[in-house]
């Protein structure tokens, strides 16, 4: 079997409710993390997310290189947007349960590292459950113990912009990719993965619903998607 959980960054955009609607019909739940300004800016959506029964975890106010920060500033990016999800969650009626964070870019905050997981665990930040994921550089890279939500597989479709020359068929081949000899291949046999793609209106522009064919060719190829669990939860 080959197992994921799926994961959805930079929510909520104008097709976010698409995406949802998309997961519900295949029993999918995502763990999606959400930009403070763009809830802002699309803040039904968000709620949709939400009441349709999507989990949504923090990913700054604005989205910065938090090693760009002072560790002040980046805990204030961080803080902002708990404000704005503590009231979204409200506004939704949905209890928040979870308080999952990654960082953007996958940018872990440079030498500030320790000092954020250290935040992390002493502000009541939740750690997916990550047990399941068998590969080497995920335990030798301390992925395996970080409190935020790193991933294993980059479906990378945000690389399709105009003018950018990736396609679509770029994105297949990715995810048909059999090369095991570091990351893991997606779709090797016994494999156990986390997911990274994105709700972007600009690859909703340059390929409609990405996302169904996506994740449409992950379920065709026999992956199952699990239930986001989370540690002391
Ligand atoms: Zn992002």
């Amino acid at each position: 079997m080959i197992t994921a959980v799926l994961t959805i960054d930079d929510v909520p955009s104008c097709n976010t409710p698409d995406i949802v609607d998309y997961l519900n019909s295949k029993g999918i739940t995502a763990v999606m993390f959400a930009v403070g300004k763009n809830i802002e800016k699309h803040y039904d959506n968000a709620i949709y997310a939400l009441q349709h029964g999507m989990i949504i975890g923090n990913h700054t106010y604005s989205h910065p290189h938090m090693s760009a920060l002072s560790f002040e500033e980046a805990i204030e990016q961080i803080e902002k947007n708990e404000l704005i999800l503590d009231k979204l969650y409200k506004d939704a009626g949905v209890t928040r349960k979870y308080r999952p964070f990654r960082f953007p870019y996958g940018d872990k905050g440079g030498e500030n590292k320790k000092a954020f997981q250290r935040y992390f665990r002493e502000n009541g930040f939740n750690k997916l459950v990550d047990t399941q994921i068998q590969f080497k550089w995920w335990r030798e890279g301390e992925l395996s113990t970080d409190i935020d939500t790193f991933w294993t597989f980059d479906v990378a479709e945000y690389n399709i912009r105009r003018g950018s020359g990736f396609t679509e068929e770029d994105v297949y081949k990715r995810i048909d990719e059999e090369d095991t000899q570091y990351r893991g291949a997606l779709l090797g046999e016994g494999n156990s993965h986390i997911i990274l793609l994105h709700a972007h209106d600009e690859t909703e522009e340059m390929v409609p619903e990405y996302y169904k064919k996506f994740i449409g060719h992950m379920l065709d190829k026999g992956l199952v998607f699990t239930e986001p669990k989370f540690f002391g939860i």
